[in-house]
């Protein structure tokens, strides 16, 4: 693939369009000329943001944004018991993990409980790419194997290793000769019925294909929400998956930096909506509300070769600062009902987008509030890249920030802070209706 559908599919860098005098020039120049080339920015007229506050954000010029994208500060920017115990634990101690802390302990416990019985242990990072990287290690000396399974346009981040099984990326980055890519369960494009069996029966041909190529099975390794492939949200397909997976000696690993911590709406984790019990979780994004806090979670055993034979430290990983965050956002999640309010206003968001009953509109799928919405050519159903594209950057245009994914940039990728309310929910498909009509 010749572009990066992650990253620069809504921006290319070099495309600023100015606008009214915004300030930006100066910012976006001076960026470039330090940051170099690799650091993209989103929109054709990047924000320029300064503050945010629950699902909103106000820009230098003191204008307020409705935020449809960012699931990092998940219970909302600036969560003032997020801010406090983490100023709290901040003005007491912070420090690494070498010495006794009831805070990582307390902590671990508590995360533990939120998953079934057999993943018993934890093991911290600072983001979804370290935690990633450390459960492939974990994986391959558990099985002696090598091979991963991943979705065709799969993103698990960006160390050497995480990048070779995120062909996401696009561009110059290229998977792994240990890697096997199959088709999500593409729930637009294949009945219902036979999403679980032709998933299975895929991932049985990539197995299959490493033990063939020498490199056996090591893991499949899942985003259970297929974020960057395009936001698949149908319940109950993986478990035959990961059976095969299971019977080729391999682990399944569920990537929840996106789907998890409430944000599907119905459990915690994106893998409970398939009941199935992963060997390995990662997650990361949301866990701090914004502070870099990551983690894999494990069953014991498939942890133990590793970690008896390989010692790990991780600087920041599980600090009190990390740990303070953290629980206050489980906090936050359960006092004010967030899982909840992904489910009901997630619902509403959808049936509000498929209201607007436009025919570029070829599907709006999801869970809770991680939404989905294709847009194709309504002769064809073809997908369309270019008025997706279009869509996100006008609706830039009205203060609504949004982004992409899909294996052609095509889908509108919806993903707020848990808090966004039902006035959101107005806000946002009133600037939609306004922004296809323009596009008409
Ligand atoms: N896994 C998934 C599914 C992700 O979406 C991301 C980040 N977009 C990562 C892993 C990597 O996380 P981080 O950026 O914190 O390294």
């Amino acid at each position: 693939m010749s572009f990066s559908k992650a990253f620069s599919n809504i921006m290319d860098s070099n495309s600023y369009r100015p606008g009214a005098a915004d300030g930006a020039e100066p910012l976006i120049a001076a960026r470039q000329r330090l940051l170099g080339p690799a650091n993209r920015l989103f929109y054709q007229r990047p924000v320029h943001i300064v503050r945010g506050l629950g699902a909103h954000l106000y820009d230098a010029d003191g204008l307020e944004y409705l935020d449809g994208y960012n699931n990092v500060a998940s219970v909302g920017h600036c969560e003032p018991r997020v801010t406090e115990a983490v100023t709290r634990q901040m003005a007491t101690l912070n420090t690494h993990t070498r010495y006794l802390h009831g805070g990582i302990v307390d902590y671990s416990e508590r995360l533990l409980a939120t998953m079934p019985g057999a993943l018993d242990q934890v093991m911290y990072a600072c983001t979804g790419s370290e935690a990633n990287d450390l459960a492939l290690r974990v994986a391959e000396t558990f099985t002696g194997a090598r091979g991963v399974v991943i979705t065709a346009d799969a993103y698990h981040g960006n160390t050497a290793a995480v990048t070779a099984i995120s062909p996401s990326l696009g561009g110059a980055t290229t998977i792994g000769d240990h890697v096997r890519t199959v088709a999500p369960p593409d729930s637009y494009r294949v009945p219902a019925g036979e999403l679980a069996e032709r998933f299975a029966a895929d991932v049985a041909r990539a197995a299959d294909e490493l033990k063939a190529a020498g490199h056996g099975v090591s893991a499949l390794v899942l985003d259970t929400i297929f974020s960057s492939d395009g936001v698949y949200a149908t319940p109950d397909v993986l478990g035959p998956a990961v059976d095969v997976v299971r019977g080729h000696g391999g682990v399944f690993l569920a990537d929840e930096v996106q789907p998890g911590f409430a944000r599907t709406g119905d459990t915690t984790w994106g893998f409970q909506r398939h009941h199935v019990t992963p060997d390995l979780v990662t997650m990361g994004k949301p866990m701090g509300n914004g502070l870099p806090v990551a983690a894999m979670v494990g069953r014991s055993e498939v942890i133990a070769p590793f970690a008896t034979g390989v010692p790990y430290f991780n600087t920041f990983a599980g600090n009190p600062v990390s740990m303070a965050a953290a629980w206050a956002v489980l906090d936050v999640i359960a006092d004010d009902g967030l899982l909840g309010n992904a489910r009901d206003v997630g619902a509403a968001l959808r049936e509000g987008v498929s209201a607007i009953g436009d025919p570029r509109i070829g599907d709006v799928r999801g869970s809770g509030l991680y939404i989905g919405v294709e847009i194709s050519d309504p002769e064809t159903g073809t997908p369309d890249r270019t008025t997706a594209r279009r869509l996100v950057n006008e609706l830039r245009e009205r203060r609504v920030l949004i982004s992409v994914c899909g294996s052609e940039g095509q889908v509108l990728k919806i993903r707020p802070p848990l808090v966004f309310s039902p006035s959101d929910v107005d806000w946002f498909c009133s600037a939609l209706t306004d922004v296809l009509a323009l596009l008409a």
